[in-house]
C-alpha cells in the first residue's frame, strides 16, 4: 500500500518560500517572536520550478493549499505566477497575514482566484491570518500592520476574491472576536474562522503561557490562552499530557490514525521542493536540537540516499514509490518503536490537537 499515488492524492499543501515579513511567537520561523532560526534557509520557488509540483498526473487532486510553515506566500518574489500556475490544475486556499504588497497586488490575486473553482468544484479563497483588531493583532501577528491589512483584505475582496478570517483567541483578543466577526461581515468576508491553538501546550514557560522575545533573545511579555471556555481547545489536557510524556521519554503505545493519509489525502511540498507526508515532519526538519529531530534523523533521513524526496533530483513517480514513502512510514505506524515521534504527537487516536483548533462559520 502506498502513502498516496498519483490517483488518492486530493490535496497539496505548498510552502513556497520560508521569507517572511511577520514573526509570529508560536511559528518555527523565528525564535518566539524574535529573531530567524539560524537553521532556516530563506529560499523559494522559481516560477519554472512550480511546473515541477503541479503535475497533471494527480487526476483528483482539488485543492492546493498555498500556506506557509515558516514563510508567508505572499512574499515570494513570483506568488502571483505561482498561484496562476496551480489553479491550472486544481483549486488554490491561500493563507497569509495580508500584510505585505500594495492593494494593486491584492486585486490581481482576487482577479485570479475569483471564480476559480478547480476541476472537482472546489473554491478557491483567501484566507486573512488576523488575530484581533487593530490594539491587538500586532501582538501575536508581529511586525504587520493592520490599517494596511485591512487596504488589502479590501482590495482582494472588491475585485471578486471568496475572503475567509480566521481568528486566533488569546486571553488579550477574546473580548473583540464578536466584534471582529461583524466587521469581517461588514467588509465582504464570506466566512470567518475561529482558531482555538493547541501550541500552548508545548510552550516553554508551562501550558499557561508562552514568552515573547525580541531579536536579541529578551522576554518582552507573555501570551496566555483565553480564560472563555468557548475558546479553549477541547483537547488541552489530553494533549498536555501527551507532550509530558513525550519530555519524560514515555511512549505508551499509541494508534496513529495519520492526518494525511486518511484524513485530507494531501502531501506536503516545502520551500526545498522537498515531498514530506505533512508539515509537521517538514518543520521538524529544521530544528536540529530537538527530540523530534533527533527522531526524525535516525528513523528516516539516517537510512535513505540525500534527497530521496526532493523534486528538485526525482520526479513525482520515483518519489511516491521510495521506500518510505511506499512501505516503511505505514509499516512504522505498526509498532511504539518505530512510530515517528511527530506521528504519536499530531495523530495519536487518543488525541486531535490539529482539527480541533478550527470551527468555521459562515458570515
Ligand atoms: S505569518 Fe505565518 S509564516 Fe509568518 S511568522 Fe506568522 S505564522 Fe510564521
Ligand atoms: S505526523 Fe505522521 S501520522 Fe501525522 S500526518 Fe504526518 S505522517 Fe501522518
Amino acid at each position: 500500500m502506498f502513502f498516496h499515488n498519483f490517483e488518492t492524492l486530493n490535496e497539496l499543501h505548498v510552502e513556497v518560500t520560508t521569507k517572511c515579513n511577520a514573526a509570529c511567537p508560536m511559528c518555527a520561523r523565528n525564535e518566539y517572536g524574535g529573531k530567524t532560526v539560524d537553521s532556516l534557509n530563506l529560499v523559494e520557488w522559481s516560477e519554472k520550478e512550480a511546473s515541477l509540483v503541479f503535475d497533471r498526473r494527480f487526476t483528483n487532486l482539488k485543492n492546493i493549499l498555498f500556506c506557509g510553515t515558516h514563510g508567508d506566500p505572499a512574499t515570494a518574489t513570483d506568488c502571483l505566477q505561482l498561484v496562476k500556475s496551480a489553479l491550472k490544475v486544481a483549486a488554490v486556499e491561500f493563507y497569509t497575514n495580508g500584510s505585505v504588497r500594495p492593494q494593486q497586488w491584492w486585486s490581481q490575486l482576487g482577479e485570479a482566484l475569483k471564480g476559480s473553482n478547480g476541476e472537482q468544484g472546489k473554491k478557491s479563497l483567501a484566507v486573512f491570518s488576523i488575530d484581533g483588531l487593530s490594539d491587538t493583532n500586532h501582538l501575536y501577528r508581529r511586525n504587520t500592520n493592520f490599517d494596511k491589512i485591512m487596504e488589502n483584505a479590501e482590495a482582494f475582496i472588491q475585485s471578486g476574491g471568496h475572503a475567509r478570517w480566521d481568528f486566533i483567541v488569546f486571553k488579550h483578543n477574546e473580548h473583540q472576536v464578536e466584534e471582529a466577526q461583524s466587521l469581517a461581515k461588514k467588509m465582504g468576508f464570506k466566512q470567518f474562522r475561529i482558531r482555538k491553538t493547541s501550541r500552548f501546550a508545548y510552550s516553554p514557560d508551562g501550558p499557561d503561557k508562552h514568552r515573547v522575545q525580541n531579536r536579541h533573545g529578551d522576554i518582552e511579555y507573555f501570551l496566555e490562552p483565553p480564560t472563555n471556555s468557548l475558546y479553549i481547545n477541547s483537547t488541552k489536557k489530553t494533549f498536555e499530557k501527551i507532550i509530558k510524556n513525550e519530555q519524560s521519554c514515555q511512549k505508551p503505545s499509541t494508534e496513529i490514525r495519520c492526518l494525511n493519509k486518511s484524513t485530507f489525502q494531501r502531501l506536503y511540498v516545502n520551500a526545498a521542493l522537498e515531498v514530506f507526508p505533512c508539515c509537521f515532519i517538514s518543520r521538524d526538519n529544521i530544528s536540529p536540537k530537538s527530540l523530534l529531530f533527533k527522531d526524525l534523523f535516525k528513523k528516516v533521513h539516517k537510512k535513505y540516499q540525500k534527497n530521496f524526496n526532493s523534486l528538485r533530483h526525482h520526479s513525482w513517480a520515483d518519489i511516491l514509490q521510495h521506500p518510505f514513502f511506499k512501505r516503511d512510514l505505514l509499516l512504522s505506524w505498526k509498532a511504539n518503536e518505530t512510530q515517528l515521534l511527530r506521528c504519536q504527537r499530531t495523530c495519536s487516536v487518543k488525541v486531535d490537537p490539529i482539527t480541533s483548533q478550527s470551527e468555521n462559520q459562515s458570515l
